[in-house]
């Protein structure tokens, strides 16, 4: 069986379905960790194209903002200004999907989750420090996890706990007897300065995820922004990945 596994959507279509294109032949089930909506130009498509396909989804912190299960003085100022104007072009149906989302699920030998294991849709898992909790909560070999915008692989083996951070594309195994947090970046915001879209692909006969990056239409989409009068920094580092 093939996942591919995608995160942090946030209402970019163009990276997002340039992701879902790479991705159609290559997996038997897309799913998704969260984040579909919130600082990009097109909410509803995302949402839709999330729900149509009945992808399995976990809730993100901007999709908590949206229902209001977190208040808005959660998000960076700019985050908030982009969910503000989320929310007021939502529609009935796209807001009842999200209202369906689960904050953790959980597969065959894995479980997704968009933050942590600790604090499944709020918190970060950026170093050695915050992953130790979840490496605890692990109750299956495998953990993908997204929100931090920057992927990363973190495994626990013997107690000790090893990390990096996943420059450009690869494929990394994942031990038998070890623990793995597999952070698969994002489709529509990438944080970590390649501002190609990111996903992964898990491969349980071969025990193996690969991260990929996928090239988009950049400028189309920072032209709706514009368009919506988003903030100018949201569509600034949709260009330099940051
Ligand atoms: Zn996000």
């Amino acid at each position: 069986m093939k996942y591919g596994i995608i995160s942090d959507i946030h209402s970019n279509l163009e990276a997002f379905e340039e992701v879902l294109g790479f991705l159609e032949n290559r997996v038997d089930q897309i799913i998704c960790l969260g984040d579909i909506i919130g600082y990009g130009p097109n909410p509803n498509e995302c949402a839709s194209l999330v729900r149509i396909n009945k992808f399995p989804c976990v809730a993100g912190n901007h999709e908590y903002g949206a229902e209001n299960i977190i208040g808005i003085e959660n998000f960076n100022p700019l985050a908030a200004v982009a969910l503000n104007w989320t929310c007021r072009g939502l529609s009935a149906e796209n807001f009842n999907f999200i209202r369906t989302l689960p904050p953790r699920m959980e597969f065959e030998d894995f479980e997704i989750v968009h933050g942590s294991l600790k604090n499944p849709v709020l918190e970060y898992i950026t170093n050695i420090e915050t992953a130790a909790p979840t490496f605890k909560l692990m109750k299956t070999p495998l953990l993908f996890a997204g929100h931090t915008h920057r992927p990363a692989v973190m495994s626990k083996n013997n107690g000790k706990i090893e990390g990096f951070s996943i420059n450009g594309e690869g494929s990394f195994s994942i031990g038998e007897n070890q623990k793995t947090i597999f952070n698969a970046g994002s489709v529509g915001q990438p944080r970590d300065g390649n501002p190609q879209a990111a996903c992964a692909i898990y491969d349980t006969n071969r025990k193996e995820v690969f991260l990929h990056r996928v090239s988009y239409d950049i400028s189309r989409t920072q032209g709706k922004m514009q368009k919506a009068g988003l903030p100018q920094r949201l569509i600034d580092r949709l260009k330099t990945g940051s």
